[in-house]
């Protein structure tokens, strides 16, 4: 036969606690210094990227002014020397180099020549810029001439010869369009070598520069970007670029998937596209909406993580709770306990001193007696019986022993030995027992205990209507065992709570009568090792009906027997 398996009220506790408080709390703790770990790793990660956007912006302000020193070297070098340059020499050479839109020489022997792509004339937005741009030239070559040539000289010296100034805001339809001017000094003429020096310049074309180099520049800068990150490679995000005329808010130009919205970090150029600022951002999202997303989620688990602890604190209250309902139960039945055993004792002792004396004046009063000897021993026998069982079942040590039995017989013989108890309390006995019960596998010492308990109980809440019904019948694949009386009844709120241990009604009646709280828990208990429910009908004031249902392959399983 096999032990039962004991899950105790220690055990229910302990894991409660841990499952309910300490896995939460611990995942809780976990979970925060984690989280600020990677705050502080999110803040570093933001500075970083945000250090490394800055970093792109200061190379990329490099390339694109290397890039229009280059083009601009160029054309410098194709042009005119000083003595031979006449309109016709610029106009060819803007056709070579249809990026400059205009080209200009001044020297102040020979004034200046100002040249524009002859064949975007027509355009009147490109005609009046020509105008406006020709006059500004001449206007400006005289003024700045002296500081021109001294700043060459200087720039000279440290190998760079073009110099951008101040670039030049044209309008296009609504918007502006951006060119920026280079200035460079000619080489003298080698037959005129007293000659004053000659300016050259260029004015890049507004539309070769939105539509061609910024976004080509843009596009090998953020690839560049890309190459040098491998690990960005896979990512979905990735930097993207925009440039834009210094205090307008529209992009002048951008790189392929620029996607709109705040730039994360600017840099004002400052080489040869100065007045344009160069911006850079991660793709579809922010820095600070990465903050935000890792703060909504984080708010998430922890909201998460914080119910779950809530829901542990509640169940681990209801379970101290309900430890405290068991230890008051636990205390009120060692009180009913000792009464319980009191008064079958004293009067036992009674009877036998009297006895004892031999002062009875007949034999039917010795036999009376000796009745009520008997009769006390046997309900401290029950109730010894009664701890016993549940002491066993309460240390998991209870053990059954289920044999094929008659239970119809069963049932008769141990209500047989009761019946005169029964009757002698005025009570009305009826038993419906059938012949054709199946033979069901059951522990038998067990089975009759139960069934006393459930007779003795209706005996003991019935003060009135004295009446005690058992019946047995098949009904489809069980056995059941019903004990029916008209006593006091049992409220529905309590029909579930009775079954368990010492628990009794609190009502007046119940407190007035013997009783340990056991009894129905025994019963439930016993019923249940043997596969089977015990349950009740009962209306307050019309008494009650108990119903064994036991499994006709009852103990089946043969030796032993659920929890
Ligand atoms: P005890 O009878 O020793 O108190 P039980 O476990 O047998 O313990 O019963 C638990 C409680 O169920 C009883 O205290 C009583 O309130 C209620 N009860 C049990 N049987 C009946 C019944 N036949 N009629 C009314 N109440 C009952």
């Amino acid at each position: 036969m096999k032990k039962l398996w004991h899950w105790n009220e220690r055990t229910r506790l302990v894991l409660t606690l841990e499952l309910a408080v300490v896995l939460p709390a611990a995942a809780l703790i976990i979970f925060s210094v984690r989280h600020l770990r990677s705050i502080q790793r999110d803040r570093q990660l933001e500075a970083a990227i945000q250090r490394d956007f800055y970093q792109v912006l200061v190379i990329a302000d490099k390339h694109m002014s290397e890039k229009a020193y280059e083009i601009v070297d160029q054309v410098r070098h194709e042009f005119p020397v000083s003595g031979g340059a006449c309109p016709e020499s610029l106009d060819r050479l803007l056709e070579r180099y249809p990026y400059a839109a205009h080209l200009f020489l001044y020297n102040p022997n020979r004034g200046t020549i100002f040249r524009s792509q002859r064949a975007r004339l027509h355009e009147p937005d490109f005609c009046a810029e020509s105008a406006e741009l020709e006059k500004m030239t001449a206007g400006e070559m005289k003024a700045d001439y002296d500081w021109l040539v001294k700043k060459f000289q200087e720039l000279n010296s440290k190998g760079k010869t073009p110099m951008f100034c101040e670039p030049h805001l044209v309008h296009r339809g609504d918007r502006h369009g951006y060119e920026s001017i280079a200035y460079f000094r000619l080489p003298q003429a080698p037959e005129e070598p007293e000659e004053k020096t000659t300016v050259g310049g260029m004015i890049f074309d507004a539309e070769y520069l939105r539509d061609r180099l910024f976004p080509e520049m843009l596009s090998s800068l953020i690839s560049r970007n890309l190459a040098e990150t491998p690990s960005d490679k896979n990512s979905h995000t990735h930097a993207v670029m925009m440039l834009h005329i210094r205090g307008e808010s529209y992009p002048l130009a951008k790189s392929v998937d620029w996607d709109g919205g705040a730039p994360e970090v600017e840099r004002n150029l400052e080489g040869a596209f100065s007045g344009l600022t160069l911006a850079i951002k991660l793709q579809g999202t922010t820095l600070a909406s990465l903050g935000q997303h890792f703060v909504h989620t984080s708010f998430l688990v922890l909201g998460g993580l914080s119910l779950f602890l809530a829901g542990g604190i509640l169940l681990t209250y209801r379970n101290v709770m309900k430890e405290m309902a068991l230890a008051r139960l636990k205390s009120d039945f060692v009180s009913n306990v000792s009464h319980e055993l009191r008064t079958p004792l004293s009067l036992i002792r009674l009877y036998a001193e009297t006895l004892e004396m031999g002062r009875l004046s007949s034999r039917e009063k010795y036999q009376e007696y000796y009745a009520i000897i008997r009769k006390e021993s046997e309900r401290l026998t029950a109730l010894i019986n009664n701890i016993l069982d549940f002491s066993r079942i309460e240390a998991g040590k209870k053990e059954y022993d289920f044999r094929e039995t008659d239970i119809g017989e069963l049932a008769h013989n141990t209500l047989e030995s009761y019946r005169y108890q029964i009757e002698q309390h005025g009570f009305t006995f009826q038993e419906e027992i059938p012949d054709d019960l199946p033979r069901i596998r059951i522990d038998r010492e067990a089975i009759a205990r139960s069934l006393l308990n459930l007779v003795n109980n209706a005996l003991k809440y019935s003060p009135n209507e004295k009446y005690v019904g058992v019946k047995l019948y098949r009904d489809n694949g069980s056995v059941k065992l019903e004990v029916i009386d008209h006593g006091i009844g049992i409220p529905p709120g309590e029909q579930q709570k009775i079954f368990e241990k010492f628990y009794r009604v609190g009502n007046p009646l119940v407190h007035n009568t013997k009783g340990s709280g056991l009894g129905l828990s025994l019963v439930r208990h016993i019923v249940r090792a043997h596969g089977g429910e015990v349950s009740v009908e009962s209306a307050p004031g019309h008494g009650s009906k108990f119903i064994i249902a036991l499994p006709v392959n009852a103990g089946a399983s043969g030796d032993g027997a659920p929890a």
